[in-house]
């Protein structure tokens, strides 16, 4: 409680909204992934052919800038990337990394 709140949180490079709590965070690569995202948006979701395969995603945006964030998998086609559902990914590049 006696810590700093805009600690716990990743921001956006732009306008330092607040988009993801630090402890949902779930990979660390060029991407970084979530469970849970706060203050972002999604627009109408869309087949994506990546490298792992096809899913269904929603590109993601910061609710207060409107920059693209990344994205959100819906549905993996190949069951072996189903564990991927519902989780977020946005790019290392939006994210501001202050603390
Ligand atoms: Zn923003």
């Amino acid at each position: 409680m006696a810590n700093s709140n805009n600690n716990r949180f990743y921001s956006c490079n732009n306008c330092w909204n607040p988009v993801a709590l630090k402890e949902d965070l779930l990979s660390k690569a060029f991407v970084v992934i979530f469970e849970n995202l706060v203050l972002i948006m999604f627009k109408s979701k869309f087949e994506k052919q990546l490298i792992t395969g096809k899913f269904t995603i929603a590109d993601i945006y910061c609710i207060k800038c409107g920059q693209v964030l990344g994205w959100k998998y819906f549905r993996a086609h190949d069951p072996k990337q189903a564990y991927k559902e519902g989780n977020y990914i946005i790019e290392r590049a939006k994210l501001f990394k202050g603390n």
